[in-house]
């Protein structure tokens, strides 16, 4: 899983099992900024899977994604010239 601040990649610390599913303790390479990321199980609707995240939790990580490729795309400009 990419970082949530730098989208760099980042490794497990720790794996946690909990009822309900797996949690991952990570660590970035490159900002050294931790998060955990959940493994659990999705029911089945019509549409694929009931949603993990409202629409706004969704939008809100997606622009923090964009966010992050444009800083990313930025440097690596900046580290080319
Ligand atoms: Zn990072």
């Amino acid at each position: 899983m990419k970082c949530m601040s730098c989208n760099e990649r980042t490794y497990v610390v720790n794996v946690i099992k909990m009822a309900g599913g797996l949690r991952r303790q990570r660590k970035c390479k490159s900002c050294g900024a931790g998060a955990y990321s959940a493994e659990v199980w999705l029911r089945a609707t019509a549409n694929g899977a009931e949603p993990v995240y409202t629409k706004e939790e969704a939008a809100l990580i997606k622009k923090k994604e964009v966010d992050a490729r444009r800083a990313n795309e930025d440097r690596r400009k900046n580290d080319a010239s």
